[in-house]
């Protein structure tokens, strides 16, 4: 079976007025995502997301121009030759280094797709896993900058819903992060896990100022306190407390997960399946991680593609940790991309869609109708 064509779908929406949660890499104004759609020569059709790197039309091109000229006519099944093909003519040399690992990933994606659906098999089977519950906590573009008091009620409200877990968003002042996971802590209890995300905002200044208060509230985990290539400050951090440090998600294939590995500093490691080199590249990650006993906690990108193929990664791999479930008001291509991956059952935790392949069924009237729109998604 040979892949017969492949094509990048960049699209995007505006996040109402009203609903712009404010994070440590600014306000939300749009979000966006690049599909990839292949199809085989015996009509299989498979569909992934990649991330979109800030700037979905250049990952689609990337995709669409080079990457196909790269694997047109390969074996569609042979995912591992695909992924030394494109490592090899464009992340190892002269190439669009992270923008390669996530046009990459997108294809990777959308061929296990196609392998599970030749197999017959929800992809968990495929990778090995059972229909097992993964804990499920409450993330994605919510619970943002705002005042403690309506923070608690949102973490309230999503306690509500059944979860178990909920991700605050810090990495403003230290003053004002440690109010707001104050306040959470003192809502909901101290059975609820708590996790704080700077996203990379910090310096070691402002590590050291809110790491006492974090420790007292007893935090799962701070992840990216510092941007990812700043090793020497994860070292600094996690010898200066005992407050787990969690990242990944700006992390690129094995390679950059050795660093990781060997440094010692992170105890979670969250790669996202749509960035870090698709599903091929996340379950050599996830190997890495039982050897080296890191929690495998994968970041999710934007649409239910992702969001489908992490849970079926998290129902197969031996350290599991969280699913990230996007919790965002407003997520269309959560909601309406072809259906959703992540139900939550009474103990807080998600399973594994049953359909051959991903099993999300992408609606192509739905992705023509959210084209790409230019510029960049947090301001
Ligand atoms: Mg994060």
């Amino acid at each position: 079976m040979k892949i017969a064509a492949i094509a990048a779908k960049p699209v995007s929406y505006r996040v109402p007025e009203g609903q712009n949660v404010t994070l440590g890499i600014g306000r939300a104004v749009k979000r966006d995502a690049v599909l990839v759609k292949v199809v085989t020569d015996e009509g299989l059709v498979g569909w992934g997301e990649a991330h979109h790197g800030r700037c979905p039309g250049a990952i689609a091109k990337l995709i669409d121009t080079t990457l196909s000229e790269l694997v047109l006519g390969m074996d569609a099944l042979d995912v591992v030759s695909v992924w030394k093909r494109v490592y090899k003519m464009q992340l190892s040399s002269h190439g669009m280094g992270a923008a390669a690992a996530l046009a990459l990933s997108g294809l990777d994606i959308a061929l296990w797709d196609i392998r599970a659906k030749a197999a017959g098999m929800p992809l968990y089977r495929l990778l090995g896993g059972g229909p097992n519950p993964v804990k499920a906590y409450a993330g994605g573009i919510s619970l943002g900058w705002q005042a403690p008091e309506a923070l608690a009620e949102e973490a309230l409200a999503y306690v509500a819903r059944g979860y178990r877990a909920l991700k605050l968003r810090c990495g403003d002042t230290p003053a004002r992060d440690v109010a707001r996971v104050e306040a959470v802590r003192d809502a909901v209890g101290p059975d609820i896990d708590i996790l704080v995300d700077a996203n990379t905002n910090y310096s070691i200044d402002d590590f050291r100022r809110v790491a006492p208060a974090f420790e007292a509230c007893t935090i799962g985990w701070l992840e990216e306190p510092f941007p990812p290539h700043d090793h020497g400050l994860y070292a600094e951090a996690a010898a200066k407390t005992s407050v787990p440090l969690a990242a990944g998600e700006n992390h690129y294939t094995r390679f950059e997960f050795t660093r990781m590995i060997e440094d010692g500093a992170v105890r979670y490691a969250q790669p996202d399946l749509s960035k870090t080199g698709g599903v091929t590249e996340g379950m050599r990650i996830a190997a890495m991680c039982s050897a080296w006993k890191l929690s495998f906690n994968p970041h999710t990108s934007a649409t239910g593609i992702n969001m489908a193929v992490s849970i079926h990664a998290l129902a197969s791999v031996d350290m599991p940790g969280y699913y990230e479930a996007d919790v965002a008001k407003h997520n269309p291509f959560r909601d309406h991309i072809g259906g959703t991956a992540d139900a939550l059952d009474e103990q807080g935790c998600v399973r594994p869609l049953e359909a051959p392949g991903h099993g999300i069924a992408v609606d192509e009237a739905f992705v023509d109708a959210h084209p790409l729109i230019e510029g960049p998604c947090y301001v």
